[in-house]
């Protein structure tokens, strides 16, 4: 039986295609604006300062200070720029760091956004920003949050590291995983996650072994755009969570973190909802989702081990605690004893079951 939803529609427009970088300064005017400041992290400076010349006179300068978790004092300077410079608008060219920059940003000063994300981490569609202050990482959404325009250039993304590449996508597919069993999917989000697993599962592959492959290179942006715009429209469970405690309290890499735990917290939700878990089964080919998804990663040379990040087996207790401290809707119990076992499991790096 076909089951009730409600579709929210879709708000964001989107420009995809090779070269499309060329049609910034257009999307910039066609928002009635005229004086954009440039958003990148300062190892994309180079990068922002072409993009401020390409916009010619409706470039207001360039802020190229984006830092990973968007930590707030970065925000407060980032924002008395924004008004030094009269500027109108933003245009954030970079990975989640600095689309994160540009939300927060916005959601401050009311400025349009004209995202250009060179990762596959899936910030751009979505209207959630996590922002990091005092060493805890506070996530909200919000309206304001959320980009009116993005611009997907896959030639930006010829030269992305295969590392990034790989655990930015491993990323976007957790919030694909976490959209199939939220309860306010709706037949949109649920059709655009199926398509974007099938697409990275198909390039990723290849990337590993030709990253400047063009034809994978699109197929894996058109993914990490479905699996955003999926992620922007429905709640966050369990991965969310715990990726969001590990990276903003231990001050973890969030692409690697993200990629690590996707298996093991698939695992944790099978348990209750394998039904509609079944579109990862079917796409990365196992009996399980959560083993499936771990064979994967392993496959495309990802990181598999929260050990290799510098987590010590004692942190994982005060990760559990912390995991457990606020209550949140997840399709399976959330208990002390679950998280430790599934931290366990992600340090150790094991297969699940
Ligand atoms: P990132 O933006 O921090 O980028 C990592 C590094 O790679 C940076 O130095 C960046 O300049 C560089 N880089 C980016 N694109 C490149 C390219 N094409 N070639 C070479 N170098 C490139 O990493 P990320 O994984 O994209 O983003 C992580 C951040 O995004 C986190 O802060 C996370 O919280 C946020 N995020 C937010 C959401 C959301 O919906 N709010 C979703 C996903 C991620």
């Amino acid at each position: 039986m076909t089951r009730a939803f409600v579709f929210p529609g879709l708000t964001t427009r989107v420009v995809f295609g090779h070269g499309t970088l060329a049609q910034v300064p257009d999307e910039v005017a066609r928002l009635g604006h005229g004086r954009a400041l440039v958003l990148a992290t300062p190892q994309q400076a180079d990068q922002a300062a072409q993009m401020a010349g390409a916009l010619g006179t409706r470039a207001a300068g360039v802020f190229a200070e984006a830092a990973m978790h968007t930590p707030v004092d970065v925000t407060e300077r980032a924002v008395a720029a924004f008004r030094d410079a009269s500027a109108d608008c933003l245009v954030s060219l970079g990975g989640g760091s600095t689309t994160g920059l540009g939300k927060a940003i916005a959601t401050r000063t009311g400025a349009d956004q004209v995202v250009i994300p060179t990762t596959y981490a899936g910030s751009e569609m979505t209207d959630i920003l996590g922002e990091t202050a005092e060493g805890e990482k506070v996530t909200r959404r919000d309206p304001s949050i959320r980009p009116e325009v993005v611009v997907y250039d896959v030639d930006l993304t010829l030269g992305l590291p295969v590392g990034l590449t790989m655990t930015s996508a491993l990323n976007a597919i957790a919030h694909a995983m976490e959209g199939l069993y939220a309860p306010d999917r709706n037949p949109v989000t649920e059709a655009l996650s199926r398509d974007a697993l099938s697409a990275f599962a198909a390039a990723l592959p290849v990337l590993r072994d030709d990253p400047t492959n063009r034809a994978a290179r699109a197929q894996a942006l058109y993914a990490a755009w479905g699996c955003s715009t999926a992620l922007g429209y429905v709640s966050m469970a369990l991965h969310h969570k715990l990726a969001h405690v590990l990276g903003g309290s231990f001050g973890l890499p969030h692409a690697e973190t993200h990629a690590i735990l996707l298996p093991h917290t698939t695992a944790y939700n099978e348990v209750a909802v394998a039904d509609l878990l079944a579109p990862i089964r079917d796409t990365f080919g196992a009996n399980s989702a959560g083993a499936g998804l771990w064979q994967f990663a392993k496959d495309i040379g990802a990181p598999m081990t929260l050990a290799e990040l510098g987590v010590s087996e004692a942190d994982l207790d005060r990760a559990a605690d912390l995991a457990v401290k606020n209550p949140y809707d997840n399709p399976r119990e959330i208990t002390r004893a679950g998280i430790r076992q599934l931290l366990q499991d992600a340090w150790d790096g094991r297969k699940p079951a």
